[in-house]
């Protein structure tokens, strides 16, 4: 397994891949990993010949107040999983690499990247969608894998490669979670003991909705005043929301007809988490 560190050299490599006809597939990453992306990196050396895993902690989808400085970084660590699960390059470029001086475009991709996460996040999205669209062009691979766990994002990772035409198949996987399931998170690493328990409240609240559903409740506004109440009780320290939305447009549902989004965002002291389920009738 290789690491390398400049765009140029990446670049030349994914050529000389693409030359003898190799099929890529591609993980981006933050790093930090845990069983979550694992499952993605598995995946793709599963269905690829060479698998590229990109380690970028990136500056321009923080906000000013976020996390980006102490976003955990271990790269020797990360390295050896990614070895373990056969992984051929890590891509781990430095921002100044990305974004050297006069660097000016963004790719957005409207109305879905403002509500939900992007409602809280000004500017996120569009700072993810831009780092992707230059990893989808230094790499160019068959196939990138992306993880349910941040729907939105996927989604609009999607939206973009559809857009733009770009020439790469998009996977999404589904949520790897703790035994007592907590979505796996590098932010998880934040929560003290006790936050990290009453973490747990979220995937009951999601489990409970999804149940409720299966018997026969279809209004949204009681299935999210009654995740929320749920939540409450772990006395988080902030909800951003707790939504029910279209699958395709992210726009708020009523009633749930066929299939929806529950997605969720709360804080436990410092630490923001996400997760979702899909609402099935
Ligand atoms: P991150 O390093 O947090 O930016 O995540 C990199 C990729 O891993 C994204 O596509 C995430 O959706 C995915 N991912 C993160 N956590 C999980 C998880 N618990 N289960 C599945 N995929 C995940």
């Amino acid at each position: 397994m290789r690491i390398i560190r400049s765009p140029k050299q990446m670049f030349e490599v994914s050529q000389k891949l693409k030359k003898r006809g190799c099929r890529t597939g591609l993980v981006p990453t933050m790093g930090a990993l845990h069983k979550g992306h694992l499952s993605l990196i598995r995946r793709a050396a599963q269905e690829n010949d060479k698998v590229v895993v990109s380690i970028f902690v990136n500056p321009i989808q923080f906000g000013p107040k976020e996390d980006f400085r102490r976003y955990p970084r271990n790269l020797k660590k990360d390295a050896l999983l990614c070895r373990n699960e056969n992984a051929d390059f890590i891509f781990y470029p430095s921002a100044a690499l990305m974004y050297p001086p006069g660097f000016r475009t963004q790719v957005s991709v409207r109305e879905l990247s403002d509500v939900l996460c992007g409602a809280y996040r000004p500017g996120h999205f569009q700072g993810v969608t831009t780092v992707v669209a230059k990893l989808f062009n230094i790499v160019m691979p068959d196939t990138a894998y992306f993880g349910q766990k941040d729907a939105q994002q996927a989604l609009i990772i999607q939206r973009m490669a559809k857009d733009l035409d770009m020439p790469v198949k998009i996977r999404v996987m589904p949520i790897i979670r703790e035994k007592d399931g907590l979505a796996m998170s590098s932010r998880n690493a934040y929560l003290d003991s006790a936050q990290r328990e009453k973490a747990a409240v979220l995937y009951q609240a999601l489990n409970k909705a999804r149940e409720s559903v299966k018997s026969g409740i279809a209004d949204c506004a009681l299935l999210t005043k009654r995740a929320r109440a749920t939540i409450i009780k772990n006395k988080p320290r902030k909800i951003d929301y707790i939504s029910i939305v279209d699958m395709e447009t992210l726009e708020p549902v009523k009633k749930i007809k066929d299939k929806a989004l529950l997605a969720l965002a709360v804080w436990f002291g410092n630490t923001r988490l996400i997760d979702n389920v899909i609402l099935k009738r």
